[in-house]
């Protein structure tokens, strides 16, 4: 689960780490009214899960009470990269002399945590990682050690910053840790022109399975992570989006992994994924199917099921269903085997809908959703 920038400025405070005075409101009255409390000039900052938002106009400097009213109702609403903004956060405004980037992030495949800072941060990171890696420090910290001072001071030194942001990078492990966060990122750390090193900016993505311990944010965080999860979540289906073409429902989630396995290696990327569980019924499905449906990214859909509590003809059923209540664009390749599986095959080709095509084999579904996306 993400924080938003509001929230994540509230742990960095809370853990020492200098922020601005600022203030959230979802009204533009509200924002005059907080910009007058925080000395007039504010910089009012659409408060949405994702980043970019300087680059989108979501990031504005508002010269007094009134002027803060009228950007906020700018900015109120705005859509940024699919995020609707519903609240804005106004904050003192800083005299920026330098600005850096610094992070500390799981990394899964190594086991462990990766600090990742550079002196070149603000609004053009991205573009530095891609075009000039050397200016981008990657040190691996053991989560049993941690970020000492002196691991710490090693990380500045890595990244070129200056020796005060030491005491910021051992605070803000801190705050991953006490949280339970798997990343938290400031983008920019600045020093500022008095020499002040401020967190302008931050990101904060919790651990949901510490989620029973960490119960402060509520459903306030939880809400629009992604739209579509959103939904998925609220039908009781675990989905997961992804960054391919191939939309991929499967049964059981050893099953969907092995699934999106076969497809990768038939040269397409997977969308998303919805694992419809075990005991899956003709109702799931085809709420499934509509989930997956939804997500413009998907340019075919492949549903891998293996019949075991579930029923291959209930899966079809679902499918039919599915074809009843959402239009089909997109091709859909069915692989359905095992418990009653000829059955199902009956029932979809009874169907006979020009966009579903059966397939027999896993492979063969997968190299036809794979083709179907990719050309
Ligand atoms: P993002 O675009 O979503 O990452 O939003 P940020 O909060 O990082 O803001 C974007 C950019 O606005 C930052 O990189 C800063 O350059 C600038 N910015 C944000 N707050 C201030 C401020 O208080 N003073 C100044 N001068 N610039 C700011
Ligand atoms: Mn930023």
């Amino acid at each position: 689960m993400d924080l938003y920038e509001h929230q994540a400025r509230e742990l960095f405070e809370e853990h020492g780490i200098v922020v601005p005075r600022a203030e959230v409101t979802d009204s533009p009255r509200g924002a005059r009214e907080i910009a007058r409390r925080l000395g007039g000039t504010v910089i009012v900052k659409a408060q949405v899960k994702t980043g970019g938002r300087g680059k989108a106009g979501g990031v504005r400097l508002a010269a007094d009470p009134a002027a803060a009213e009228l950007t906020a109702r700018r900015i109120l609403g705005m859509d940024i990269k699919g995020h609707k903004v519903g609240k804005v956060m106004l904050a003192q405004p800083v005299d920026i002399d330098r600005e850096f980037y610094v992070s500390y992030v799981l990394d899964r495949a190594a086991g462990r945590f990766l600090a990742i800072a550079s002196a070149e941060g603000g609004m053009e990171i991205e573009e530095v990682a891609a075009t000039r890696p050397e200016a981008v420090a990657r040190v691996p910290v053991d989560p049993a050690e941690g970020v000492t001072s002196a691991k710490a001071a090693e990380i500045a030194e890595a990244a070129g910053l200056p020796p005060q942001t030491v005491d910021v990078l051992v605070r803000l492990w801190q705050v991953l840790v006490r949280e339970d966060a798997l990343l938290v990122e400031v983008n920019p750390l600045v020093r500022t022109a008095q020499g002040r090193i401020v967190a302008l900016d931050g990101k904060v993505t919790l651990d949901d399975n510490a989620g029973f311990r960490q119960s402060r944010w509520g459903a306030e965080a939880a809400e629009q992570d992604d739209p579509l999860e959103a939904r998925a979540a609220a039908l009781g289906l675990n989905y997961v989006k992804l960054d391919g073409e191939v939309g991929i429902i499967g049964n059981g989630a050893g099953l969907v992994m092995s699934t999106l396995d076969v497809v990768a290696g038939c040269g397409a990327r997977p969308a998303n994924f919805l694992d419809i569980g075990g005991g899956a019924s003709a109702q799931i499905m085809a709420d499934g199917l509509s989930v997956i449906l939804s997500d413009p990214a998907v340019k075919s859909v492949f549903v891998n099921v293996f019949g075991g509590i579930t029923a291959c003809d209930a899966v079809a059923d679902g499918i039919v269903r599915a074809l009843e209540e959402v239009r089909l664009t997109k091709p859909l390749v069915v692989r359905l085997d095992g418990n009653n599986a000829a059955r199902g095959r009956a029932v979809l080709d009874a169907r006979a809908h020009p966009l579903v095509e059966q397939a027999t084999t896993m492979d063969g579904a997968a190299r036809r959703a794979a083709q179907l996306a990719t050309t």
